[in-house]
């Protein structure tokens, strides 16, 4: 193992895919090698997120980074060069160690998962690994290229239009390849525009690069992807492409209701609802389908849907070792999104990620809706080996840095195998 000696931390405001500001980072070695992220940002965020460090005041809309930056390149930069650092674990603890703070609020969550992530890449580089590579050494997990889960249909607080499920996704589980699932991916998003179109419904984009069409109804937007999926030649179905959705359902949860499509559902509802939408559409995995208010409503849903697809807590967990094992005692759920910044470092994300697997949780990472072109996600999940990544349409430059470093990693390593994790028996898989 080869020590990681740092010796420069710089960090610069850049702006995410939103046109708001965040942070990328660089890590100097001593041999004079440079390691950089930058962190995301999220819209619909969890209440026990990690908090970003935000300025405040009138400048970029009080959006402003410079506290994050200084944090990034004072405190923490002395902390950096101020020994050797022999592993990730070491430098994540000492880091939340000098925030002090259960929420990483002193030093910001996106200042700390910046710097974090580009230690990873440093000790990778160190060791002679690439990213995905050392994270699967770290982990003790085999490599496995995922089934990306594309989100061609936008709405909640993603888009401007009356649809009040966040996302719908197609998951081309059925593909042999990686390189053939990212080409199903995009000839549906493709003919999803070709529909949109004839239907004279606008075809702008939400946030994660997916339409955002005038519809209010979950059951139009399943209509139009299921009519996307058939244009393009492809089988609608669990075994060749499944559909996915995060209806986010904080965001249209108020007093005990739930309101869309003009009426109020109670929670058990929500669950009869859910019930049809499994019924009538092949949905292999429902996420945040309940609000994290209503947490006591989760095990029922899971106890009536749970066999019959995965059920993954965003907001519920946020991506917390804690959160995750009290979700499995419960359960809340029978999955985990894992988004590196609603934690705050790279070891308590991989740690999230053990506590899940340990208890029969799967899991998928995650972009954010904010989003740069750092590709640490696509490594984070090949290297953890879950199967399964979300990072939006398979347009705009934010969202296929990902899925083009996933062709990369394809590319150098032709042996990997592609699909859902084996084991847990969650559709095909083709080793
Ligand atoms: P966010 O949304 O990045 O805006 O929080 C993504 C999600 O809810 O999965
Ligand atoms: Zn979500």
């Amino acid at each position: 193992m080869t020590d990681l000696h740092i010796t420069a931390v710089r960090a610069l405001q850049i702006l995410d895919s939103r046109g708001y500001p965040t942070l990328a980072v660089q890590l100097e070695n001593e041999a004079g090698a440079v390691f950089e992220a930058s962190a995301p940002s999220g819209a619909s965020t969890g209440a026990h997120e990690a908090v970003e460090l935000r300025d405040g005041g009138t400048a970029w809309s009080g959006r402003g980074v410079t506290g994050a930056i200084a944090a990034a390149t004072g405190e923490i930069g002395t902390l950096l060069r101020s020994r050797p650092w022999e592993t990730q674990r070491a430098l994540d603890e000492a880091l939340c160690a000098l925030d002090g703070t259960k929420n990483k609020s002193r030093l910001g969550a996106n200042a700390l998962v910046a710097v974090s992530m580009a230690a990873a890449r440093g000790f990778a580089a160190g060791g002679g690994h690439s990213l995905h590579t050392w994270i699967s050494h770290t982990m003790g997990r085999a490599e496995r290229l995922p089934v990306p889960h594309f989100n061609v249909l936008n709405g909640g607080q993603h888009a401007a239009n009356a649809l009040a499920f966040q996302e719908f996704m197609i998951a081309p589980v059925g593909a042999a390849t990686y390189p053939q699932a990212l080409e199903w991916g995009a000839g549906i998003y493709h003919a999803l525009a070709g529909i949109l179109r004839r239907k004279g419904l606008a075809t702008g984009l939400g946030d994660e690069g997916g339409y955002a069409p005038e519809i209010s109804s979950p059951e139009e937007a399943l209509d139009l992807i299921m009519a996307a999926i058939e244009a393009a030649g492809y089988r609608a179905g669990t075994g060749e492409v499944a559909i996915a959705l995060d209806p986010a359902a904080n965001s249209f949860y108020s007093e005990g209701g739930y309101h869309f499509n003009g009426r109020t559902y109670t929670p058990d509802h929500m669950v009869d609802y859910y019930g049809t939408l499994l019924d009538d559409y092949p949905i292999r995995s429902l996420e945040d389908p309940l609000a994290e208010d209503d947490a006591a409503s989760w095990p029922h849903l899971v106890s009536v849907l749970g066999r019959r697809t995965q059920i993954v807590g965003d907001d519920l967990f946020v991506t917390q070792s804690a959160r995750v094992a009290e979700g499995i005692r419960s359960g809340s759920a029978t999955a985990v999104l894992i988004k590196p910044n609603q934690v705050g470092t790279v070891t308590e994300t991989l740690d999230t990620l053990t506590t899940a697997a340990k208890g029969g949780f799967t899991a998928m990472v995650s972009h954010r809706s904010g989003e740069t072109t750092d590709s640490f996600v696509a490594d984070l999940t090949v290297g953890s080996g879950c199967g399964q990544l979300k990072s939006g349409a398979p347009a705009r430059g934010e969202r296929v840095a990902k899925y083009n470093r996933l062709l990369e990693i394809a590319d150098a390593n032709p042996t990997l195998p592609y699909g859902l994790e084996p084991t847990l028996g969650q559709g095909t898989t083709h080793a």
